[in-house]
């Protein structure tokens, strides 16, 4: 069974990488700090971005209906999907129904969620990536590592290696701007050839029936238009009410994301131009499920902005392919149980709940806790395994009884004293990362019985 310690062994057999991973992702940290500090009304911001979601939420049915109502007006086509293969199937649909044979796609990770690459490559459709990062991942055959920066697992060195197989450029080469000139070279052509565009959503506008998509390569926006067809598929979780809410959501998303004032391209659709079509597809995909479990229902005011990655310790020396699910890191790891919770048992724990993801998180996520609460269930759902759970039976025995603690504690010490293998050896995973400390000659407990000072008359 895959797990997150298995997959985070790999990543970490490359020290040198991890170590790079870290600090370029601190790096992203820290310049969204600095943009946060930049405005006094941040706090507030956040405050206001968590109250729309949490409204949205509560009245998710009548937007989704508001949303579909205005969006027909407008001349789009709307779809439902109860699940990921709905989607596949209603996007394959569209792309049958006109004979076409190549597509274009943006970001999207709800298209990652539901596998439709592989889905329509299988059905001999040309799928190809326009974001670069993506792009790169895809010729690599590499689901992304990220949600925002999908191939910051990747040095230029390697992109050089992936371009120059793929692309022909000259081996070796690794300047970023001669191999983001190659690749823009590449794209040009494939947008010009694609006959249908597919795109994600970033926000829905109930109000309008339009959707916003924020990009910073314009990739969007330059698929949308050369094509004739335009598909955007989009979580039901990405509506907000009014058009007002998006300079709410604007201003926090690209802060938190890069660290940037605002997305290179904020682009807005609200209908298809003359002699276009343009259809949005809703998918629940365990959405209605996770809104329906009051201590995750927050989850869904998710916007994707990855702030809680590029903060968490684990995830920055982890690398997001570690969590085995579209959306890595902190949020992922609590999103991805609710679909399948023995399959992603083992992400809640793949955190150190030290809430640095929550301190982050522009829509105010109480990520750390939901962590913790979805430990507690999976423990009573039986999806923690046997030695997890043996262990934690033994330490509820030993912490619930002083009088065992003390003679454990003792015991414990006396080993670490005189047989240290005990401790250090290689079955040991807490031993295989560190050095075991020198055992105190006396535990705190003897320490503090002999110089405690005695209350009088003791
Ligand atoms: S949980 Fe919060 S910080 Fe993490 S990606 Fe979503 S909005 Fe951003």
């Amino acid at each position: 069974m895959i797990t997150h310690a298995k997959e985070a062994e790999k990543f970490n057999k490359d020290e040198a990488r991890v170590d790079w991973h870290d600090d370029t992702l601190w790096f992203v940290r820290q310049k969204r700090d600095r943009m946060a500090h930049n405005i006094p009304e941040w706090e507030q911001l956040r405050e206001k971005a968590s109250q729309i979601k949490n409204h949205t939420l509560s009245n998710l049915d009548q937007y989704l209906i508001q949303f579909e109502k205005q969006a027909l007006a407008n001349g789009v086509h709307v779809h439902w999907a109860a699940n990921a293969a709905e989607h596949n199937q209603i996007v394959f649909q569209i792309i049958q129904k006109h004979g076409f044979q190549k597509i274009v796609k943006s970001k999207s990770m709800l298209t990652e969620e539901c596998h439709l690459n592989e889905f329509l490559i299988n059905q001999g459709i040309e799928v190809i990536d326009t974001d670069l990062g993506e792009r790169i991942v895809q010729l690599r055959h590499e689901p992304p590592s990220h949600i925002v920066l999908p191939a910051i697992h990747l040095k230029k060195e390697d992109v050089g290696e992936t371009f120059h197989q793929h692309l022909g450029t000259e081996k070796g080469a690794k300047d970023p701007q001669y191999l983001t000139e190659a690749a823009r070279q590449h794209l040009r052509e494939k947008f010009i050839a694609a006959d249908l565009a597919l795109t994600g959503v970033n926000f829905a506008v109930a109000e309008t029936g339009g959707i916003v998509v924020c990009t910073n390569e314009g990739n969007a926006d330059m698929g949308a238009h050369l094509a004739n067809v335009h598909i955007a598929c989009m979580g039901i979780e990405k509506i907000i009410p009014r058009q007002a809410d998006l300079s709410v959501f604007l201003r926090l998303l690209a802060r938190s994301a890069t660290g940037q004032p605002i997305t290179t391209y904020s682009s807005h659709f609200l209908r298809p131009a003359p002699g276009k079509e343009m259809h949005i597809v809703l998918v629940d995909n365990g959405r209605t499920e996770q809104l329906a479990r009051a201590d995750f229902r927050n989850s869904l005011k998710c916007i994707r902005c990855a702030a809680c990655f590029n903060t968490c310790p684990v995830y920055r020396r982890s690398g997001g392919h570690s969590y085995h699910t579209a959306v890595a890191g902190p949020i992922g790891s609590i999103l991805a149980p609710n679909i399948d919770m023995r399959k992603y048992a083992d992400l809640p724990f793949a955190s150190t709940l030290c809430g640095s993801c929550s301190n982050v998180c522009p829509v105010k996520i109480d990520i750390h806790d939901q962590l913790w609460k979805w430990r507690q269930i999976l423990a009573q759902e039986g999806h923690t395994g046997t030695a997890k759970a043996t262990g934690m039976k033994l330490m509820s025995a030993v912490l619930s009884n002083p009088d065992i603690y003390r003679f454990v504690g003792s015991t414990g010490l006396w080993f670490l004293r005189h047989v240290p293998s005990l401790a250090s050896n290689s079955l040991n995973p807490w031993f295989k990362q560190r050095e075991m400390p020198e055992p105190p000659k006396e535990s705190f407990r003897d320490w503090y019985l002999k110089n405690r000072k005695k209350p009088k008359g003791e």
